[in-house]
């Protein structure tokens, strides 16, 4: 029987000092192919818990699943996700076609195929034709999505990103929030997605999974959290977006 989550957190938790807990108890259903965000304020526990998913971090108690399997004890080079960080530089001295090659040199993938995945990767990002520049040759939008392609090219079933427009003026993470919702459309990959922006979160998502204080308040489609809001904290966060 197929699982009809890709990814499921059952009761996981994480403590940093063995005091108190930043994820206190965490059940959560990613579904296959959603833009799922994870919102809330800042100390919430979304990177923690965006971090546990990638494997950097291991979960104090609990456990996560990809496709029914455990990957709680996986490393994150195993896990095959792409990643977007705000701060995930570019490599400065390696041509844009270099970076966006880079997982797949590592991966011994051969050099013919590479070429292909580059310049395809490359074309979804609107950045065709602009493989041998070096990043600093690029605007800060257009070095987000060079990032972005070189979390796409291997054809990663999930896409993790955090932050990943925060760098940018309010004019250009606009614009790169409707290219990502597009982008997340033609691919039908499955993207998670944090910030503590209600906006953002309220745009792009298929669904928003509202965080406070280690806990998710409610989780549910963008309508259904205007609507019908769980509590009086989901009620002021998503409201504070209007
Ligand atoms: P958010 O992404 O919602 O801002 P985080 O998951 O980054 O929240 O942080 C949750 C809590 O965990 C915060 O109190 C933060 O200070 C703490 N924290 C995060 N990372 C670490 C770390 N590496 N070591 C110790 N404490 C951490």
């Amino acid at each position: 029987m197929s699982n009809p989550a890709l990814v499921q957190f059952k009761g996981v938790q994480k403590t940093y000092d063995g005091l108190s807990l930043v994820v206190r108890n965490l059940d959560l259903d990613i579904r296959r192919g959603e833009f799922l965000s994870l919102l809330g304020p800042s100390g919430s526990g979304k990177t923690t818990t965006l971090m546990m998913l990638a494997g950097f971090e291991s979960p104090t108690a609990g456990e996560i699943l990809l496709d029914g399997r455990p990957i709680t004890k996986t490393p994150p080079h195993k896990r095959n996700f792409g990643m977007v960080f705000q701060n995930y530089a570019l490599f400065p001295h390696m041509t844009v076609a270099a970076n966006v090659a880079y997982p797949l040199t590592v991966r011994k993938v051969p050099k013919a195929d590479i070429d292909k995945r580059v310049a395809r990767a490359l074309d979804m990002v609107q950045l065709g034709g602009k493989g041998d520049r070096f990043p600093s040759q690029l605007s800060g939008g257009q070095q987000q999505r060079v990032a972005l392609a070189r979390a796409l090219v291997f054809e990663p079933q999930l896409v993790l990103m955090d932050e990943p427009l925060g760098a940018l003026d309010k004019q250009l993470r606009e614009h790169m929030q409707i290219e990502l919702k597009e982008l997340h459309r033609q691919l039908g990959v499955t993207f998670v997605y944090v910030t503590h922006d209600q906006g953002e979160a309220l745009t792009m998502s298929d669904r928003v999974a509202v965080f406070n204080d280690g806990l998710i308040q409610q989780i549910d489609i963008v309508d259904r959290l205007y609507e019908t809001p769980s509590n009086r904290f989901v009620a002021g966060f998503v409201g504070d977006s209007t």
